[in-house]
């Protein structure tokens, strides 16, 4: 948060062919956001342990937003490694999508096959992808514990039902989004912009936190922000989502500038 409010988690897959970097941050600069050297020293500690030539890596994105696909350029010149691109056509391609977005296609690391599926309306291109190995069904912005911005309201509503049933076919762990927004209480979230959160939940949420967002979401059909205990739903990007945020997060950025006694 020092480097960026935006704060994304980004997650590092191995699988004994190649690893699956998802995401790559907020920040574009090395000297701000070292990426690459982080990446490269957790595979050579990766490979030390299983050590072979041309392991490839993977950089895929959970959606294309600029906070989650910054950091891809410290990537271009990496030796056995291919950078998905940011459209549709190019996410769809790669991963194999023939029937977008309910298709489950698969993605093979290695002894670690991966299932994906796509959840537009957060972004046109959002994925979810689940892992075996973990249990983890990492969801990017679609859900995690804090504004939830349905900028398609319709589409959000569809890809949460069909989330709900891609997750409860599957023996998922947690639950593992993008950014976490909420505070530990209930229906309060930190105002957008913040960088200092000491009270926050954990990252990780659970098939009833998502079966909760998708029942949210259903009843979400009115614009604006739509408040619950671990999430809130910030339905379309008209005025009543985003008028109420940035006045929240102005007044925030005036109260830090004031004296402390007056
Ligand atoms: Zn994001």
């Amino acid at each position: 948060m020092s480097v960026s409010f935006e704060a994304p988690f980004l997650f590092l897959l191995f699988g004994n062919e190649r690893a699956l970097l998802l995401d790559t941050g907020a920040t574009q600069e090395p000297a701000d956001f070292p990426l690459r050297d982080t990446v490269d020293a957790l595979i050579a500690a990766w490979l030390a342990d299983h050590p072979q030539d041309d392991y490839e890596l993977m950089v895929a994105h959970s959606h294309s937003h600029g906070d989650h696909i910054a950091g891809d350029e410290q990537f271009t010149d990496r030796p056995h490694t291919t950078v998905v691109g940011t459209e549709l056509e190019e996410v769809q391609a790669f991963f194999g999508f023939t029937e977008w977005p309910t298709q489950v296609v698969t993605l093979d690391l290695g002894g670690r096959v991966l299932e994906l599926t796509g959840t537009p309306g957060h972004h046109p291109t959002s994925v979810a992808v689940f892992d075996p190995w973990t249990g983890f069904l990492l969801t990017g912005d679609t859900v995690y514990p804090g504004r939830l911005y349905a900028a398609d309201r319709a589409r959000f509503g569809t890809s949460v039902e069909h989330l709900v049933q891609f997750a409860e076919a599957r023996p998922v762990s947690h639950v593992m989004g993008a950014h976490i927004e909420m505070s530990r209480t209930p229906r309060r979230d930190y105002p957008m912009g913040a960088t200092y959160q000491p009270d926050e939940p954990p990252l990780q949420m659970s098939m009833d936190q998502l079966r909760a967002v998708r029942d949210a979401a259903r009843s979400a059909a009115k614009p604006g922000l739509h408040v619950h205990d671990d999430f809130i739903i910030a339905s379309g990007m008209g005025p009543r989502t985003v008028v109420p945020l940035l006045l929240r997060a102005y007044a925030q950025r005036a109260r830090a500038l004031l004296p402390h006694r007056i």
